[in-house]
């Protein structure tokens, strides 16, 4: 069977320092995998590490 990714959803594409396509799925309404977003990828990691940060405090206050 040929072409079995076709099945599948568009591929990031992002070239890797192997010069390698990125073969990770694309999220959501971007054209990039979740590691090659470039920005969005970057204000992300920062929203995550305020709720990481939030959950901690929580946990704090709890005991
Ligand atoms: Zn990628």
């Amino acid at each position: 069977m040929i072409g079995g990714d076709a099945m599948a959803g568009p591929k990031c594409g992002w070239r890797t320092e192997k010069n390698r396509p990125c073969t990770r799925d694309v999220m959501g309404r971007t054209s990039r995998c979740w590691q090659h977003q470039g920005k969005w990828s970057a204000h992300e990691a920062e929203r995550r590490r305020k709720k990481a940060a939030e959950e901690k405090l929580k946990k704090l206050r709890q005991r």
